[in-house]
Order: structure tokens, then sequence, then C-alpha cells
């Protein structure tokens, strides 16, 4: 190839583009899983860094904006180019005052720090919407329609990196010897964090993975570090947090309908309900304890984010509005778009007491009985990569990638391995270590 050629196709494969986005696999790392392609090709005014990470125990998205303050603030500083916004801001808590300090030495022009109470759930995309820029996404809208892009702190990291994402950051805590934040070659064993970890400390050991309030039980140690791995809770199978997430359905259905006083808690602590939409869990519990369905009553159970602040913090009870919210959601998203709610920008209005009735993280933590574990996971200089990986061809929302390597095939780290299918929505999916490719189901499995 001519030189000059050479040269441009470099600058070419470097320059974040939304095209480049979609090269390099980057998708919504706070859990979502969202590919960034399509959510960055878009014009919005202000972008809002997400650094809430109000999942009590987490600290890896605090700790990133310490360690690589330069970085993340390149990264929003890129969305903010491709999105055409004038704003960014960048919402973290106020109490980690060092990592605001340092974060606010690195502010380029026309971004603002909005430092957020210790409360939960102060990382829900709408309600971080809310408290950073007093505009409320009306249900069912999201945050592109009054004006705003979110976008998780390792995502932003992502973007500025320029490259194959291979690599997730995650802190692993709870009943460990030592919590610990890490970052590790994607395909990675759960178990091989733990040990880094220094490994449990209980008898039976499982795990909440993605945090304490709106994680996913799992005793499976073999399980994936995916790019939206972002937590790992580790406690006893005997704790009590752990006791609420096994409930079987016809027991929370049963506590339901004989329990309920309907003092109304859930609803009036309620994030959502705060914001102005139309949810109302104990209005839910109501419709199961006459075995009614009202359908009015319960047509904004859809809106519910499943935050779990109703069962783990509101309810005096121990009851779970949240699950039989949920189920109802379940039911309603089966219906046709007509015979759903429809909200436009402006529709609702926040209640007026939402600033004053947030969860205070202390309390919740004792509250779900995690407060005697150590609230610390300081970074580890070293990346975990093992020598035998196992990568998912779906680590994001949509249709799984499709593999295109073989066994037999050697691969380098960052080499594309599966591919989208263009007509459907997707992301690429890369090697995360170099190494002979042993097997391919739904998974890339790479021997280093
Ligand atoms: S807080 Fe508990 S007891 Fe009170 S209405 Fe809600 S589910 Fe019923
Ligand atoms: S889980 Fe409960 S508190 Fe959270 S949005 Fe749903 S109904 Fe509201």
């Amino acid at each position: 190839m001519h030189p000059l050629k050479t040269l441009i196709s470099i600058l070419d494969e470097n320059m974040v583009t939304i095209e480049n986005i979609k090269k390099w696999g980057i998708v919504g790392a706070g859990g979502a899983g969202f590919p960034s392609h399509v959510k960055f090709d878009a014009k919005a005014e202000i972008v809002i860094m997400n650094g809430a990470e109000c999942e009590p125990l987490l600290h890896k998205d605090k700790e990133l904006l310490r360690l690589y303050p330069n970085e993340c603030i390149e990264g929003l500083k890129i969305i903010m180019d491709l999105v055409g916004a004038k704003r960014g801001i960048i919402g973290i808590k106020g109490k980690y005052k060092d990592v605001v300090d340092i974060t606010r030495k690195h502010l380029l022009e026309n971004m603002e720090i909005s430092e957020l109470g210790n409360y939960y759930p102060a990382g829900d995309e709408l309600s971080l919407v809310y408290d950073t820029t007093s505009r409320v996404v009306a249900p069912g809208n999201i945050p592109l329609t009054v004006g705003c892009i979110v976008s998780n702190v390792e995502t932003m990291l992502n973007v500025a990196r320029k490259k194959p994402v291979t690599t997730s950051f995650l802190s692993v805590a709870g009943d460990v010897v030592k919590p610990i934040s890490l970052e590790v070659a994607i395909g990675s064993t759960l178990a091989d964090c733990i040990k880094l970890a220094g490994g449990s400390k209980c008898n039976d050991p499982v795990m909440l993975v993605g945090g304490p309030m709106m994680g996913r039980f799992s005793d499976d140690f073999s399980e994936l570090v995916t790019k939206t791995t972002g937590g790992l809770i580790v406690l006893d199978r005997s704790h009590s947090l752990i006791q609420k997430y096994l409930r079987p359905k016809v027991e929370y259905d049963k506590i339901a309908k004989a329990s309920c006083d309907q003092c109304n808690f859930c609803t009036e602590l309620c994030p959502r309900y705060l914001l102005g939409h139309p949810i109302e869990p104990h209005k839910n519990m109501r419709n199961k304890a006459f075995e009614v369905t009202v359908e009015s009553l319960i047509a904004g159970a859809e809106f519910c984010c499943e935050c779990n602040l109703c069962s783990f913090y509101a309810c005096p009870e121990d009851l779970d509005p949240k699950n039989v919210s949920t189920d109802l959601k379940r039911m309603i998203q089966k219906k046709s778009k007509e015979e759903r709610l429809s909200f436009k920008p402006g529709d609702v209005e926040h209640h007026p007491m939402l600033d004053y009735r947030k969860a205070p993280i202390p309390k919740l933590m004792r509250k779900i009985e995690i407060d005697q574990f150590e609230n610390k996971a300081p970074m580890l200089d070293y990346i975990l990569m093992p020598e035998f990986v196992k990568i998912p061809l779906s680590q994001h929302i949509g249709a799984p990638a499709d593999a295109i390597v073989r066994v037999g095939d050697n691969v380098k780290e960052g080499q594309i391995i599966g591919r989208p299918n263009p007509s459907k929505l997707g992301a690429f999916i890369h090697a995360s270590i170099g190494g002979e490719v042993v097997k391919v189901d739904d998974y890339i499995h790479i021997k280093g």
C-alpha cells in the first residue's frame, strides 16, 4: 500500500467515530450492555457520566476515576463531540472528596461535577438525570427525550482507550478475605476473581452478580466475566439477603395475600413513583390480596425499574412488592403497544417530597445486613489474564454475535472473533487473550 494510504488508514483506525466504537465492541459497561455505537449515534444537549455507583460495596467506578481521570474525562469529551453536546456532567458521590478533587483538576471546558448524596438508587439513569439536571424523564421514555445521554464511567474509559474491549473492571466484595476492584480478561471465571480477593470466608459461599440490590443470584463459580460484569458480592447461602433472593414465587404470593396491611411505605419510597411515574406497588399488592386484576390500578407496574427498594428497604413486613410488581410488568409487556400506557416528555411532574425521601446507603446496608463487611475495594495494580478463557458470543442487548473463527485457529489478543448480524442490534466480540481456539459453541474457547 502507498505509505500515505497506510498513514491515513492508521489514523482512521485510531479516530473515535461511531463506526470505530462499533468495531471496538463497546457496550454500556454499567450493566445494561446496550451497544454504544447506537446510543451515541444521536444528538444531545448534555452528556452525563454516571459515576454514582449506588450499589452498596461496589467501588470500581470511583476507583477508575481516581486512577484514570484523564482518560475518563477524554471519553466524556469524545462523546460530547460525537453527539454535539454543549455540557458534560460527571455525577459522583460527594462523600468521595478525594476523587471529586482529582476529577475537578482534569475537567475540560463546559464540564462540571455534580456531587450526589450517598443514597440508593442514585445511579438509576432517570434518578441521575433528575439529580444532575432537574429534568424528569417521562415513564417509558429515555433520557434523550429530555436532551441527555447517560453513560457509565467504564464505558467512557473504553471509548478513550480507542481499542477493542477485551477486559472488564469489577469489584469483588462481601464475605471475602480482602475486597478488591480489578481488571479482568473477558471470559475469565468468577472463581478466578474471588481467588484474587483471598477467597471467601464463609462456609457455603454463593454470589450476587452485579450487586446486593439489583444483582442476580448464582452459585456457579465457573460463570464468566463479560463486558457488563461490574460487581461480585460473596455471601453465605444462609445470609438473610440470599434467602430473600431465593424466595419462591408461591411464597411471596402467599405472604402478599396474607400480610400486606396496605401501609403504603413501598409506594411512598419508590424512586419511580417519586419521579411522578404511575407506579404504586401497594396497589399491586392489593391486586394480589383480592385476586382481582383492576387494570387501571396495575398498569403502571410496567414502569418498575426493579431497584428492590420496596422489598429490601421500605416494607416493614418483609414482603416482596418488587417481585409482585415485576410479575405484573412481564404480563403487561406482552400486551400490544396500544393497550399499554404511553407518555410524552413533560407529561409527568415529580412528587414534591422527592428530594426528602431518599434511602441513605448506611441505613440500607444495615437493613440488608451487609454493614459488617469492609466497604472498600481498592483497585489492584494487576490485570487478570488466565491461560484459558471462554468468551460468550452474547454479552450485550441484542442478538448474539456470529463466530468467525474455527477450532485450530490461532488468534491474537484484540482480534475480532465474533461479528454482529448486520440486520440486527449487536456488538463485535474480540479475543481477550492470544492463543488457539479449542472449541466454538455459544462461546469461543481460547487456550493461551
Ligand atoms: S410496604 Fe409492605 S405492608 Fe406496606 S403496603 Fe407495601 S407491601 Fe404492603
Ligand atoms: S422495585 Fe419497587 S421501589 Fe423499585 S421501582 Fe419497582 S416498585 Fe418501585
